[in-house]
């Protein structure tokens, strides 16, 4: 059981690839610290067992299942977060995919690139344009887009992940650097290998990697989702108040090793 101070007691917070993974993580603990959560992901079943789990428990969670890669389902979900809670805070933009398929670039399916770049920079993107206007008439707000080592340099992940985690970084700085004089702050997570179903696959298709994932790391072991889900909370919540641009390794030491 965590430790909770209300940290974003009052406020109402997006969450997407809440399903699984950071973005449940982020759900339970968001919602512990007085936060009420609007879940998106594509499985609706899942977001509506976990809403229901976060409600049942004394919190306050809604669903909007939908694609993140379609600006419309983005859309729908920033306006079911005022409709259910009457504001958007923050928003937790950590929806990603990867893939489980290692091939080098040339016998990539383009397929793959496409998806990659889809739900992790379009996504972003499509989040980004749906939140900010909700932000600016609010006068504040805070993102944090989830991004990974990836977008610091080859990690061993798929071209088109390194270059998509490229994106999302490139993405945060910019727009930290456009909405900084209207008190929005934009942050970005660099984050480690952590242990969900993300890795999971990919440990599954090549379990020889399990050991090489973490060999860079200071620290030799997986993330567990909640701690990255905890640097999403201070970077949610106003302690973070001078926090903008930045983007925080949250990572057993991969970046600086
Ligand atoms: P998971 O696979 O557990 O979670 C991914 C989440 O994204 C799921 O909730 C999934 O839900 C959702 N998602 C995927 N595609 C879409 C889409 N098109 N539209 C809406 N939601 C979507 O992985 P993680 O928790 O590990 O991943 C979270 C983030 O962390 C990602 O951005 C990932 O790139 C990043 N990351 C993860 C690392 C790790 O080691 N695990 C390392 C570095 C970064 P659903 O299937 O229901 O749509």
């Amino acid at each position: 059981m965590n430790e909770t101070n209300g940290m974003l007691a009052g406020k109402t917070v997006m969450i997407t690839g809440a399903s699984s993974g950071i973005g449940e993580a982020a759900a339970r603990l968001f919602a512990a610290e007085g936060a009420a959560v609007l879940l998106m992901a594509r499985r609706e079943d899942v977001l509506k067992h976990l809403a229901q789990e976060i409600n049942d428990s004394g919190g306050r969670a809604a669903i909007s299942a939908g694609d993140v890669s379609v600006a419309q389902d983005v859309q729908r979900a920033v306006d079911a977060a005022r409709e259910h809670f009457g504001a958007l805070d923050a928003a937790f933009n950590n929806a990603g995919f990867a893939g489980d398929d290692l091939a080098p670039l040339h016998e990539l399916d383009q397929a793959l690139f496409d998806r990659m770049m889809a739900v992790n920079v379009s996504g972003t993107w499509n989040c980004l344009r749906s939140q900010i206007p909700v932000m600016l008439e609010a006068g504040k707000g805070a993102i944090v887009n989830t991004s990974s080592t990836a977008a610091m340099g080859a990690t061993g992940a798929p071209v088109p992940y390194v270059a998509a985690k490229h994106a999302v970084l490139g993405m945060t700085r910019a727009a930290a650097a456009e909405y900084a004089a209207h008190d929005i702050r934009i942050n970005t997570l660099v984050v480690g290998t952590t242990r969900t179903e993300m890795i999971n696959q990919v440990v599954d298709a090549y379990p020889e990697l399990g050991p090489a994932f973490v060999a860079r790391q200071m620290q030799k072991r997986m993330a567990d989702p909640v701690e990255i889900a905890q640097a999403a909370l201070w970077l949610c919540s106003d302690r973070a108040s001078f926090a903008t641009g930045s983007a925080l390794a949250v990572d057993g030491g991969w970046t600086a090793g």
